[in-house]
């Protein structure tokens, strides 16, 4: 693919975060379905219906582009994703488990947060207002999904804590 110029870029960018977010949508439901702390739960609820919602925006995005809705494979959401639901397989006590996706779900957040952050400057750059302004909302809503697990993680990070001290008498009998 050659890129010849920024508006080039942008699309081949807008393309990637479009492909980025319906991997999301796709993996959510098992982490959902995976963690057991309530208000994770809840949170990665929230952000599913968020993130769908994100999806629609990007699809305005391509309509105000006069562009095809297409995505382009994202590497490195793949992985991520990959990595979190390969942590799903490890046999973990339930808080240890939370704790697990709570990282791997800010690594999400956070891939996100620096793709709308360059395509935020990019579409400023190219004097696109109106797209910058849409992507500017999902950049906010990525930035809170974060925040909120960060604030989940105190608490679920003190209970995956105390599950090994609860482990270290009777070792012999639980380690089996
Ligand atoms: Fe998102
Ligand atoms: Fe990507
Ligand atoms: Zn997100």
């Amino acid at each position: 693919m050659s890129l010849a110029n920024l508006e080039e870029l942008f699309l081949h960018e807008i393309k990637d975060i479009f492909d980025a977010e319906k991997q999301i949508v796709k993996a959510l439901p098992k982490m959902i379905k995976a963690v057991e702390t309530p208000e994770l739960q809840n949170a990665l609820e929230e952000h599913l219906a968020v993130t769908e919602k994100q999806v629609e925006r990007l699809e305005e995005v391509f309509a105000l582009l006069e562009k095809p809705a297409r995505g382009k494979k994202c590497a490195g959401m793949e992985g991520l994703l990959k990595e979190g639901s390969s942590l799903l397989e490890e046999d973990a006590e339930a808080p240890v488990l939370d704790a697990g996706v709570i990282g791997a779900a800010q690594k999400v957040e956070h891939y996100e947060i620096c793709a709308y952050g360059t395509l935020i400057a990019f579409a400023q750059e190219l004097g696109y207002e109106e797209i910058a302004e849409l992507l500017e909302q999902s950049l906010e809503e990525e930035k809170e999904a974060d925040e909120a697990l960060s604030e989940i993680s105190a608490q679920v990070n003190k209970a995956a804590c105390a599950c090994e001290e609860e482990e270290e008498e009777p070792a012999a009998a639980k380690r089996k």
